[in-house]
């Protein structure tokens, strides 16, 4: 029996092994459909561009629109792999994906807010502070993202930086960590025009970028640049939690000033016995007198930690980071795949690739 609702001709989604059941309607991809019902199906740009909904079907057909080759590749997809954003069902489907869970997924709502802060943390990264309406509070997993709606209805995607406890702390609202991209349409109007008590729209939470507290593995967390917002938001939700599992965060960026908030991390160190932080720059020039780790962020992880079949890893940023080190860390360090959770922040240059 199909669950789709009635008014649609849709067909019926079954996700193994957890075996969750779901309706999808004629004009819905897979994944909208599994939003729309809270289904925990693993995500991040729901625009074909990052490949984080990447899953094997096992029975079944769907059409799938265009999507980048680098997040699903022709062998890929001959393997039987879809991307589930990009996804439409012409039959029943059975899918694998083990990271499904049973985690519930909380109401996706719009909402205006209200600008409260706008400061800087370096040259080309600003600390946003949203106000939410009064007595509404915004639920939410410490690692998911919100999109702003702008006028003529494009979207824009930011981590919130903050867990959701401390919501209840007056004044804190909600903290977003963003990066100029010049010529940008959002960012240049943030580093721009952009003033204290704007009014925006945001629609979330989405994705599925959170701690898994199932698991008792050692944590790997992995940022590069402002990929740091997210996991500030996993750091304090394990501390308020006093989740204790063993956990070393690794924050690349090209100069130590893109590290930005280093000296919140240290802080955090004090408190967390078990944390561990590991700065790493690719770009120091001399007169940063930089004597810290040097190269790629994702390849410390692998000199450090060359076994990785006994860690969860959690990575953000930007897309190329993400993308090698799901690779590699499969590829060379026996990490099993459903254990990398990530966000790659794909932008609209991104999605512009073939
Ligand atoms: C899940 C998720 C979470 C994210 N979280 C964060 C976060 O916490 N912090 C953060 O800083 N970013 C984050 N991002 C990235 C963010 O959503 C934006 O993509 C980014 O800030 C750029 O937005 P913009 O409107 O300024 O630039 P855009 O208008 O998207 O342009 C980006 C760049 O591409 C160029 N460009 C635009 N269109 C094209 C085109 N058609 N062809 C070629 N080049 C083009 C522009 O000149 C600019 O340099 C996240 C992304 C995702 C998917």
């Amino acid at each position: 029996m199909s669950l789709a609702d009635p008014a649609g001709s849709g067909f019926s989604v079954t996700v193994e092994p957890s075996g969750r059941h779901f309706g999808v309607n004629a004009d819905e991809t897979i994944l909208a459909a599994g939003i729309r019902q809270g289904i925990g199906l693993p995500y991040g740009c729901k625009d074909g561009a990052c490949g984080s909904c990447k899953c094997r079907k096992l029975s079944g057909t769907v059409t799938m629109e265009a999507h980048q080759s680098k997040a699903l590749s022709a062998e890929e997809e001959l393997a039987g792999f879809i991307l589930t954003c990009r996804s439409h069902p012409t039959s029943d489907v059975v899918l694998e994906s083990r990271q499904v869970t049973e985690a519930g997924a909380f109401p996706i709502r719009k909402m205006p807010v209200r600008v409260s802060a706008l400061t800087k943390q370096s040259h080309d990264v600003m600390l946003l502070r949203l106000q939410l309406p009064a007595g509404d509070p915004l639920q939410f997993h410490a690692g998911q993202y919100v999109e702003f709606i702008l006028q003529g209805g494009a979207r824009r995607s930011y981590s919130m930086a903050n867990a959701p406890h401390t919501l209840s702390e007056p004044g804190t609202g909600i903290e977003l960590h963003i990066r100029h991209m010049p010529g940008g349409k959002f960012t240049d109007h943030v580093f721009g025009a952009m003033k204290e008590k704007e009014i925006l729209r945001i629609e979330g939470p989405y994705g599925s970028f959170f701690l898994r507290e199932d698991s008792d593995k050692p944590i790997v967390l992995l940022a590069s640049g402002t990929g740091f917002a997210p996991i500030k938001a996993l750091i304090e939700h394990m501390r308020f939690k006093a989740i204790d599992r063993p956990a070393v965060l690794y924050w690349g960026g090209r100069r130590p000033e893109d590290l930005y908030m280093d000296g919140w991390m240290r802080e955090r160190l004090a408190e967390m016995p078990n944390l561990r932080y590991v700065p790493v720059v690719s770009n120091a020039v001399p007169e940063d007198n930089w004597t810290g780790r040097t190269g790629f962020v994702h390849r410390a992880v692998l000199e450090d930690i060359p076994d990785l079949s006994g860690h969860q890893v959690y990575a953000c940023g930007a897309p190329v980071v993400v993308d090698s080190a799901r690779h590699d860390y499969v590829a060379e360090a026996g990490l099993p795949e459903e254990e990398f959770f990530a966000d790659a922040f794909t932008t609209e240059a991104d999605k512009a690739q073939p």
